[in-house]
């Protein structure tokens, strides 16, 4: 299923737009602050994976993600794009969402998928948060859901100051589906951040065993860290 067009002024209606850089009313990102994003789209990116890259091939950081076949972000997370994500997530600025979705939608640039799904929260992060910020990134682009049910069925303590190894080897496991076989489908997955690419890996790992094909990732951030160095905490 193909793109519907998101309703600008129906946005508008219900939240009036405010810059995510600088505060200022009138857009989500004023022109001062959207020239200080980084796109996370084209030269000096990783084909693969949409980190920050020079080379020609893939980057060291797409051998963190086997079951995933590619990422596509919007923004790198820094600046106004960055304070974008935390205001969806953290200040729980739900409305947020739809003017993100759409630089989102620009990422994608028209591709097709069988289906699409976002990234699970586990139910009592989802209950104490009011909502999952990556579902509602997903739900204005208007995708096929998944014919069945993508489930985070470990909470995965709070990550900070624990290594990469093992940040890996918690998310792993924390995802389970059930439903009708996924036989053969291409799957977009949809997340708000990419950082280590763990979550998604795990996610993408559960709907290949289920039969999957494909399954690329859509994110409205990339968080580039330095290969080899322990990733920021974005989760
Ligand atoms: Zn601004
Ligand atoms: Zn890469």
């Amino acid at each position: 299923m193909r793109f519907a067009a998101i309703p600008n002024a129906l946005v508008d209606l219900v939240y009036p737009p405010r810059c995510s850089g600088c505060g200022r009313f009138g857009t989500f990102f004023c022109a001062p602050c959207h020239s200080t994003c980084t796109p996370a789209v084209g030269a000096g990116r990783c084909k693969h994976c949409s980190a920050e890259w020079e080379g020609s091939d893939n980057c060291p950081r797409c051998f963190n993600m086997q079951a995933v076949d590619s990422v596509v972000a919007a923004f790198e997370m820094h600046g106004p794009a960055r304070r974008a994500v935390h205001r969806l997530k953290y200040g729980r600025v739900r409305a947020a969402a739809l003017p993100m979705s759409a630089h989102l939608q620009q990422a994608l640039d028209g591709a097709a998928f069988d289906y699409a799904v976002a990234v699970p929260l586990h139910p009592s992060r989802q209950r104490s948060r009011g909502f999952n910020q990556a579902a509602a990134l997903l739900a204005p682009l208007h995708y096929t859901p998944l014919p069945g049910n993508l489930r985070r069925v470990v909470k995965t303590a709070q990550q900070v100051g624990s290594s990469m190894r093992e940040r890996r080897r918690n998310i792993a496991d924390a995802f389970a589906y059930q439903g009708p076989t996924l036989d053969g489908a291409t799957i977009l997955l949809v997340d708000d951040v990419v950082t280590t690419g763990a979550t998604v890996e795990a996610c993408a790992r559960v709907l290949k065993d289920h039969g999957a094909r494909h399954v690329y990732v859509a994110a409205f951030a990339r968080a580039s860290y330095k290969p080899g160095s322990d990733a920021p905490i974005e989760d």
